[in-house]
């Protein structure tokens, strides 16, 4: 036997991990900066380790209260009824969710190109088509109603991505409005906000409140730094909100991992000190950085540097680990995340070297 056409679909590469590449190259992996995954630059709230802690003793029953709890306390933050967060196991376990409540067999889906690789998986695994819209290079990356209204055709889901991953670019609040308005009332606009806490546009979240075909994706990876125990959510209208409770896996998200975001959402100070650091961080790369680079509102930034694969292997060599941007489909750029003050300016330093030995 076999399993099912999977021809169509790719799979997921993650970036290579510190002990990895540390090992292969002989190097020690304390030393190394990596700044490929847009991860936290402080790593996890110190709260939230100790809320691991604690429950490790009670990891024998299911995470009933702590879900319901952490439900509680996101609904609370954005002022909508417990039943709009659709808890997942990352933001991806999200997106998961979103596709399996939305998507009949052979319903189109509208991805971003460059963009997030997952939008297309998901869409793939939940039986879905797959069309594009293209951000375009010579318009800095612009993200407009006309950049993704020009390429829908009917689509099911239209991902839209705000910070957008690779390019740091956003949408207004009113582009997006514009887009719903100008889409087929089945068409679900789902705005990827996984940084959002990293940009001081505001959150499109009144659009969830305003209309029925608007959701949100939040995550608990990047600001928080909790990208290892997964956990990510969807906030939808309060319409068809329901619906999770048919589509879920039971309990998605973990009691560690409710559990670490109870304790995260509680520490302002990580987050306002990861965010505060990080937009140093963009600054500071835009100036030192003998490349052109894009304004970004996430927590890294793109710069073109001719040949990525060779200027990120360069890199690594000397304990630098940054995004190869190929698999964007941006061969000439790399994805920097923002590090801590020295480690930034210590990745800096090694890729304005890199830059100029590559192109020698
Ligand atoms: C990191 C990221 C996510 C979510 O990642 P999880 O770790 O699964 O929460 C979603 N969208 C984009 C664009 C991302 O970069």
């Amino acid at each position: 036997m076999n399993p099912r056409d999977l021809s169509a679909h790719t799979a997921y590469r993650a970036g290579r991990g510190i002990e990895e590449v540390a090992r292969e190259l002989g190097l020690d992996p304390e030393a190394m900066v990596k700044l490929s995954s847009n991860e936290n630059m402080f790593g996890p709230s110190p709260l939230a380790v100790e809320a691991i802690r604690e429950s490790a003793e009670r990891i024998h029953h299911y995470p009933k209260a702590s879900h319901a709890d952490l439900l509680e306390a996101l609904a609370d933050r954005w002022n909508t009824t417990p039943e709009q967060v659709w808890l997942g196991n990352g933001g991806d376990g999200a997106l998961d969710c979103l596709a399996r409540a939305m998507l009949s067999p052979e319903d189109e889906v509208l991805v971003p190109t460059p963009g997030f690789a997952y939008y297309q998986m998901s869409a793939r695994y939940h039986h879905g088509e797959v069309n594009e819209y293209t951000l375009s290079k010579a318009d800095d990356f612009a993200q407009t109603a006309d950049t993704v209204l020009k390429d829908y055709d009917g689509e099911r889901i239209v991902y839209l991505t705000s910070p957008h991953n690779p390019t740091g670019k956003e949408f207004t609040t009113d582009a997006v409005r514009d887009i719903a308005d100008r889409t087929d009332p089945e068409t679900l606009v789902l705005v990827d906000e996984a940084y959002g806490e990293f940009t001081e546009t505001p959150s499109t979240k009144p659009l969830v409140e305003e209309r029925d075909d608007v959701a949100l994706l939040r995550t608990f990876s990047k600001a928080y730094g909790l990208a290892g125990v997964r956990l990510g959510y969807a906030l939808v209208p309060e319409e068809w909100a329901d619906a999770y409770a048919r589509i879920n896996t039971p309990f998605s998200a973990s009691e560690l991992a409710c559990r670490a975001g109870l304790a995260a959402l509680d520490d302002d100070d990580h987050v306002t000190r990861s965010v505060e650091t990080a937009a140093w961080a963009r600054e500071y790369i835009y100036e030192e950085l003998d490349a052109p680079t894009w304004e970004s509102a996430g927590n890294f930034v793109l710069a073109e540097v001719g040949d990525a694969a060779a200027v990120a292997d360069a890199t690594q060599a000397q304990g630098v680990i940054v995004r190869d941007c190929s698999s964007f489909g941006l061969p000439e750029c790399i994805r920097i995340t923002c590090g801590t003050k020295a480690d930034t300016k210590q990745a800096v330093s090694v890729l304005n070297e890199s830059i100029v030995e590559v192109e020698r």
